[in-house]
């Protein structure tokens, strides 16, 4: 019978241990006064670099600088972001690989996600390992390998090694605005969907859940979302717990060499939000924010598909009715007709489509293990109202309209969310027991969940 495994306690220690490319991490709160003892822990007898925009030169940047030139490590000058409209995008790696390029010295990120990706990116370039310091809880990519990096108008994850060593004050992390906090809060949150997509990949032996990288990523998650109130709050204790859960996430997607520990189905939907170039009130809304939205939505799916007999599924009429690889080309190529990526999502899809055979195989499967499969599910997911006013009461939207995406469009995400990536998860699930139709009609039916 397939069951995720047991979960134990893990510290951020032990997961450091199986991090592949992290070797030091101190979240604790005042821990910017121990930089130069970690940085020279890590990096001896190397000088530093300090990057930084201007808002986290001033939050931080300038006292770890200071505290890195008292204890006698050479500084060079700081590279600063000036530019309003810093962001994750490709010019500004360029701009700090050509600046790395002048010295030798180990760049020490001050900031959170757009910082440490540009400087992430750059420091690969030029073969250099680097340090990051964390100033707020809002995402999950402080540890993990690869940069997110918009090139070419389109965001896009580039291969490169997570930071050497990630220090995180959480007296500076709680000062940061309460939606970064938030942001990061509903990332987390995704590990529940994530976890359930995963669970269903291991029960049909498509994809093993493995041991190590499930317990970095879902040991600490209920704990760290277990009190929302204290999180908004931004009571120290709280949002420490929140900043190693989401570096233990981090730890476990350098552990399995992939994302899966940490995304599922509800990062497709804020993947094909970035693709489709998704902007609100003129900016595009935070990556935890799409994302915990997602959660949400796929929560609610996962609840109502709780709910059906899938163990007397039709398999034969599923696989009769299944269309071909070309159908679905061609409806993709339809749907994406003005798109610049279809030939990546035809890629993408085409990677996991499974003929009449192995569906088969796989709905006969999944029948036989439903019932024991629907518990195991049911003790990974959190009920939808109450992951809502969880996230309601973090400060994160709960709503889709409140990240500018409407109804009818949530609606229309589930096909092309599916089709993006070859990642297997629930929607999988629905689209290949043909019950996607009756899952989205009661969802945002009447009484539906994600009604208007
Ligand atoms: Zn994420």
């Amino acid at each position: 019978m397939p069951r995720p495994p047991k979960l134990e306690k893990i510290s951020s220690a032990e997961a450091l241990e199986s991090a592949r490319e992290t070797r030091g991490l101190l979240v604790a709160p005042g821990a910017l006064q121990n930089a130069a003892e970690f940085f020279r822990k890590y990096f001896p007898n190397q000088s530093a670099a300090i990057v930084a925009d201007t808002k986290t030169f001033d939050i931080a940047g300038r006292t770890v600088l200071q505290v890195l030139q008292k204890s006698g490590i050479p500084c060079v000058q700081p590279h600063i972001f000036t530019d309003p409209k810093f962001y994750a995008a490709y010019n500004f790696v360029e701009e700090l690989e050509s600046k790395l390029k002048s010295h030798n010295a180990i760049p020490v990120a001050v900031g959170s996600g757009s910082i440490n990706d540009v400087t992430k990116l750059a420091s690969h370039r030029v073969n250099r390992t680097y340090m990051a310091v964390g100033t707020a809880a809002s995402m999950d990519g402080y540890t993990a390998s690869g940069a997110s990096i918009t090139y070419n108008d389109s965001k896009q994850t580039f291969g490169c090694p997570a930071p050497l060593a990630v220090l995180a004050d959480t007296e500076i992390l709680r000062r940061a605005p309460r939606e970064m906090t938030a942001s990061g809060y509903a990332d987390l949150s995704a590990k529940l969907t994530a976890g359930a997509d995963w669970i269903i990949a291991d029960a049909l032996g498509i994809e093993p859940i493995d041991a190590k990288a499930w317990q970095m990523a879902q040991a600490g998650l209920r704990n760290a979302l277990g009190n929302p109130q204290k999180i908004s709050d931004a009571d120290a204790a709280a949002i420490g717990r929140l900043t190693e859960a989401l570096m233990l996430g981090g730890f476990s997607m350098q552990w399995s060499n992939t994302s899966r520990p940490a995304s599922g189905a509800e990062h497709q939907f804020s993947h094909l939000w970035d693709m489709q170039h998704h902007t609100y009130n003129g900016k595009a809304p935070s990556h935890g924010f799409k994302v915990g939205i997602a959660t949400l939505t796929i929560t609610a799916l996962y609840e109502y598909l709780l709910t059906l007999p899938i163990e007397k599924l039709d398999v034969d009429s599923c696989c009769a009715n299944w269309p071909t690889l070309a159908d679905f080309e061609k409806q993709i190529r339809t749907r994406y007709a003005s798109e610049n990526f279809v030939d990546k999502v035809v890629e993408e899809f085409s990677a996991k489509y499974p003929t009449r055979e192995v569906l088969r195989a796989r709905l006969q499967k999944l029948s036989s293990v439903w019932l024991q499969l629907r518990e195991d599910i049911r003790g990974q997911l959190i009920p939808y109202a109450e992951l809502k006013s969880m996230l309601q009461t973090v400060g994160a939207p709960f709503e889709s309209e409140q990240i500018g995406i409407a109804r009818t469009r949530l609606r229309d995400s589930f096909v092309q969310a599916w089709y993006i990536r070859r990642r297997f998860t629930v929607l999988d699930i629905i689209y290949q027991t043909q019950l996607a139709d009756q899952c989205l009609d009661h969802l945002f039916g009447g009484s539906g969940p994600l009604r208007a």
